[in-house]
């Protein structure tokens, strides 16, 4: 539960989920976890690597979201980083949720939120999954196949589908999502009949343009693709849809104000017509990558002339598999365990630097040709915007701890 907090997320309270909630400064977030490194047995004693979570951040992304999106209500999706103190700070900022299975599903109620707040957004689903949707209430999910009409018939006839379609393919994408999800523009028609001749309500259409999309005019085409459905749906007398879930693939960069542009002008453009449309997204990547920040151990160093090479307590199967996985550049920086201030009196003076994980695979190298001024062992190094697929995806392969690292969490101030 999210103690006393309101609207304002934090202003009542000092924890979130029942954790210590620390206010620092705009620019307090190194003297914080220099005050862990001294004070955290676990980051003293053990050197063991830890997340610091800024609230602060969270807040400024939801403002921003609500700022250049205010009619498309976010559905958070969950599996871009399940944190629960994350998850229950965005609830307590009236986030909605996308949820893919029951475990999800589990974790969203227990923060509090209601099930209507809740989409079941993976088209492919457990039975099991399902009925236990339909027994808690959970009442819309997406679908791209006929064979999960019959199982939503027979496990929960009165959810409310959304019909996943396939974004057009825009190579940029960090991610495309389109080889495995989405009905092809002939199955759409199809599929609306077997709902139709289920008995089970298609209420909308949901697509997704792929994970780290860069180029707008993904959403373009995804919206004109999404309005046909609409008129496909009407010729086909099926009741007048009513919801259009624009998914995600946002990133909260610069391009963020363009992707939103984008979004709206093909909503007018391709949507003009329908009254008391719901307009709803999934984003991911948009809320969770900015606001935490990695910091882990130098565990081994070795030097080839002007090459330095350093092992970490965290890698490529821990929370950094995001550079595998998610094809993430990571960026990182010696932590200064010394004031800031005194910082300019130090050396600046850098070396070309291979970062290596824990693990015994040379696959589990972080970084090569990454010019960092020189460590010892025992010095930390921070990675800063790692919320997105990183903890989410990360395992104990070989011993090393990849999941349930410590989370601290800070509130930062902003004007
Ligand atoms: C992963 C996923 C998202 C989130 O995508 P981001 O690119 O992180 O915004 C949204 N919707 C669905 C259905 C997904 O599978």
């Amino acid at each position: 539960m999210v103690g006393m907090t309101n609207e304002m997320g934090l202003k009542d309270s000092e924890s979130v989920n029942g954790k210590r909630v620390t206010k620092i400064p705009k620019d307090g977030i190194h003297d914080f976890m220099r005050s862990i490194i001294a004070s955290d047995p676990e980051a003293q004693d053990l050197k063991e690597p830890f997340f610091v979570l800024d609230l602060g951040v969270v807040k400024n992304l939801m403002d921003k979201w609500t700022h250049n999106l205010p009619t498309i209500q976010p559905f958070y999706a969950v599996k871009c980083n399940p944190d629960p103190s994350f998850v229950a700070y965005l609830a307590s900022l009236g986030a909605n949720f996308d949820c893919a299975s029951k475990a999800e599903i589990e974790q969203v109620l227990s923060h509090g939120v209601s099930p209507e707040q809740i989409i079941f957004a993976n088209p492919c689903k457990p039975e099991s999954h399902i009925r236990f949707a339909a027994k808690v209430g959970v009442k819309r999910t997406t679908f791209d196949s006929v064979f999960e009409v019959e199982k939503i018939k027979r496990c929960h006839p009165e959810c409310e589908l959304i019909i996943r379609i396939k974004a057009p393919d825009f190579e940029s994408a960090r991610c495309p999502l389109g080889a495995k999800y989405g009905a092809l523009p002939h199955e759409v028609e199809p599929l609306l009949r077997a709902a139709q001749d289920a008995g089970v309500a298609v209420v909308g259409v949901s697509f997704h343009v792929g994970s780290g999309a860069t180029d707008w005019r993904a959403y373009h085409s995804a919206l004109a693709a999404a309005a046909e459905v609409f008129k496909t749906a009407a010729r086909l007398g099926l009741p007048k849809m009513r919801v259009l879930n624009v998914g995600g693939g946002f990133t909260a960069g610069p391009q963020f104000e363009d992707a939103a542009e984008a979004v709206k002008f093909a909503i007018q453009a391709y949507f003009q017509d329908e009254t008391d449309l719901e307009i709803i997204a999934e984003p991911g990547r948009f809320f969770a990558e900015w606001p935490f920040t990695l910091v882990a151990n130098v565990i081994g160093k070795r030097i080839r002339g002007e090459l330095r090479e350093y092992y970490i307590n965290d890698g490529i199967y821990g929370s950094l598999n995001c550079i595998l996985n998610d094809h993430a550049v990571v960026t990182m920086q010696p932590l200064d365990l010394e004031n800031d201030h005194d910082l300019e009196m130090k050396t600046t003076m850098t070396y070309p630097s291979t970062v290596f994980g824990p693990t015994c695979d040379a696959l589990d190298t972080v970084a090569r040709d990454y010019q960092l001024t020189e460590m010892e062992v025992g010095d930390w190094l921070v990675f800063t915007k790692l919320g997105a697929y990183s903890s989410a995806c990360g395992a104990n392969f070989n011993g090393f701890k990849g999941v349930g690292i410590s989370t601290h969490l800070v509130h930062s101030e902003h004007c």
